[in-house]
């Protein structure tokens, strides 16, 4: 997980569309909450909405074509997943759904992320966990700001000061315990993701041990001229636009000495 960058302006679709169905969403809460309450009523939520081309587009470019969790690139095949659930919520796997869940955020821009399927519905779905759960915003009129949220706000907040990462394997620094409810819930150490991530190191490995043995042989021009590249494409690797690009920046400051051969 690496830190995502949205442009502040929402799409229009969520600015004029959004936010004529948010009100209208509000104003069926407030003449029956306790339908909604119960779960008896639901609230019908219009993904023409909150998943639009131009959102899912503007997502897409935001978050370079990756899953917002795990970091997979997924290119136009995510979902268009939201931060905070909108129509029920689970403080535990294992507990039972509660409702209703932040219906006011289903079309916010800051609420939009993309995912991919795994870690959209079959992980996240309607997880969100809070340090303070009393103090959770139930309706409209309650203020988020007051919630302490476990997942870590990948929008607002830096995952790498949370999660890193030995070799294929996520871990939370410090054994902060927001890291690893966030690593738990999405399952990041489960589900082929570390052996993916361990293909892809092995492969960055092999160009630094080039590196390495270039940096004994510098009157080898030819070498020489292939480190350049090298480095060239080490560089790229740890942007933001390349698969795994949390890995892989742990992998290079450590030299590479957790990821086995
Ligand atoms: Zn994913």
């Amino acid at each position: 997980m690496i830190r995502i960058h949205k442009p502040k302006t929402p799409p229009e679709k969520l600015a004029i569309d959004g936010k004529q169905k948010r009100r209208s969403h509000c104003i069926s809460y407030s003449r029956n909450p306790s339908a909604y309450e119960t779960g008896t009523k639901k609230f019908e939520f219009d993904r023409s909405i909150y998943a639009h081309k131009t959102v899912k587009q503007a997502l897409i470019k935001a978050q370079h074509q990756k899953c917002c969790f795990c970091e997979r690139l997924i290119g136009t095949d995510g979902d268009v997943e939201h931060f905070r659930p909108k129509q029920a919520y689970k403080q535990a796997n294992g507990e039972a759904l509660k409702y209703p869940a932040y219906y006011w955020l289903a079309y916010e821009w800051e609420n939009l992320y993309l995912a991919c399927t795994g870690c959209n519905q079959r992980h996240k779905q309607n997880l969100f966990p809070l340090q303070n759960p009393t103090a959770r915003a139930n309706n409209h009129k309650e203020k988020i700001e007051q919630e302490q949220p476990l997942f870590i706000d990948f929008g607002k907040e830096n995952p790498e000061e949370f999660i890193g990462f030995r070799g294929q394997v996520a871990y939370a620094i410090e054994g902060n315990h927001r890291g690893q409810v966030t690593i738990d819930s999405l399952k990041l150490n489960e589900r082929a993701l570390p052996e993916s991530r361990l293909q892809h190191l092995q492969k960055l490995k092999r160009l630094n041990e080039i590196l390495l043995l270039a940096s004994h042989r510098q009157n080898d021009l030819e070498l020489q001229e292939i480190v350049v590249e090298i480095k060239e494409d080490l560089k790229k690797y740890i942007s933001d636009n390349a698969q795994f690009t949390a890995a892989t920046r742990c992998a290079i400051n450590s030299d590479f000495q957790y990821v086995i051969s």
